[in-house]
């Protein structure tokens, strides 16, 4: 073994860098190399950042807020989430149930590293946002991935919940509109699931509601400690400011829960990061507190995108693609292309043999189905231009019709 290989710790084995961030860098490499590339892999609006939250963080730096803050938030930036949880959602939140951290992602981290155990299980529906398995992979826990069908609009079903729940299970992971598929779930939906965890006092609940505000059709957002008040003390309420106030690079997300676990998450923060970037926190302030109307003008912009993709796609024989009710992403079935031959003579067999072909051929940049735990499929990030989007889609009809 290589002495560099004997320094990396074996934890590091059992994880992989996130591969949607990889596969951004890809397409921005092969542009760079000068190649005509349409990148639709990003999780990010491609909307700026408002300018009334950019003002607050000016006014920040002008006014020296540059110093570490208290590892788990300002008291007036957990005051915005405290506000934030009452207007949208109804929940009430003490300070010391509330954590401000980079990115909803560190929240998570948090959470999960504070309380998963060696063999612990934690559900994880699937099509899933991929960092959850590696969040519990490096905890050294178990995750338990149920495939939710797309014939059952890619949602969890109470029996399958029922199923997978053993007595090692620790937690059950949430995350409506979800990432990958947009499968938004309603009210009553929530709480069909809410009743299966409700005899299992020693289960926790992840509501990873980071999409909220990006949710279609007129369709109204549930979230678990809500939907549920029985689980309200079980469960650990993820969101941040990255989608909703188009603020991914600012890195501030939150999550409200139980107070024993909110301190043990603050603990770890305060041993890592220390405290979430005191100018971002003067941002997001402005964001939650500040005019919200930007948000359905944005929102009604993703919805007709969705619509034009899923018309185009369900256009190419082989490709069929169900419409999401929320996030800004579109997964479509490529069990069509399963088996068919490239011009090049390759058999594509997989949903990683497809987008390779896409990008290969068509210079369109898509992630495979496989990465959110969901094959054969492949996943389109509507945080893109119309234009973009619309030649996206042409390209891969013609990538399509060249396919023997
Ligand atoms: N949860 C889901 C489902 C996501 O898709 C993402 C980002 O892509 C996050 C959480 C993390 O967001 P952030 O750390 O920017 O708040």
């Amino acid at each position: 073994m290589s002495t560099t290989a004997a320094l990396i710790a074996q934890r590091m084995h059992r994880i992989k860098p996130s591969p949607s961030s990889a596969a951004s860098a890809r397409v921005r490499e092969l542009q760079a190399q000068g190649r005509d590339i349409v990148g639709l892999t990003t999780g990010e609006p491609d909307f700026p950042t408002p300018d009334h939250i950019k003002q607050a963080a000016v006014h920040a730096l002008a006014t020296d807020q540059t110093r570490y803050t208290n590892p788990d938030g300002t008291a007036q930036m957990k005051a915005a989430v405290q506000l934030k949880f009452r207007r949208e959602n109804g929940l009430d939140y003490a300070p010391d149930q509330i954590i401000v951290s980079t990115g909803s992602k560190q929240s998570l981290f948090n959470a999960l590293l504070a309380t998963v155990e060696d063999g612990d299980e934690v559900i994880i529906p699937a099509p899933y946002w991929v960092s959850y398995i590696d969040m519990v992979l490096l905890a050294g826990g178990r995750p338990v991935v149920v495939s939710c069908l797309e014939e059952h609009g890619f949602k969890l079903q109470a029996e399958q919940l029922a199923r997978a729940i053993t007595p090692r299970t620790k937690w059950v992971v949430f995350c409506s509109p979800n990432n990958p598929s947009g499968a938004t779930y309603s009210a009553a939906e929530m709480k069909a699931l809410a009743q299966v965890l409700l005899p299992h006092p020693k289960i926790h609940v992840v509501s990873d509601d980071i999409y909220e505000h990006l949710i279609y059709d007129g369709r109204s957002f549930a979230t678990m400690a809500q939907v549920e008040p029985a689980l309200y003390d079980r469960t650990l309420t993820v969101n941040g400011v990255s989608k909703a106030y188009a603020m991914t690079g600012w890195r501030l997300g939150y999550a409200a829960g139980p107070k024993a676990l909110i301190r043990n998450m603050a603990k770890l923060q305060s041993q890592s990061t220390t405290n979430p970037s005191s100018i971002s926190q003067a941002a997001a302030i402005a964001a939650l507190t500040g005019p919200q109307d930007f948000i359905a003008t944005r929102c009604r912009e993703f919805q007709q995108r969705r619509d034009i993709v899923v018309r185009m796609l369900n256009a190419i024989p082989g490709l069929s693609c169900s419409t999401p009710q929320g996030a800004f992403y579109v997964f479509p079935s490529c069990a069509g292309l399963i088996g068919r031959r490239t011009p090049a003579g390759e058999v594509l067999r997989t949903d990683r043999d497809v987008i390779l072909y896409f990008l290969d051929e068509a210079g369109v940049g898509v992630l495979q189905g496989e990465v959110y735990g969901m094959s054969p499929y492949f996943r389109i990030s509507t945080a893109s231009s119309l234009a973009m989007l619309e030649e996206g889609c042409r390209r891969i009809g013609r990538a399509v019709a060249r396919l023997a």
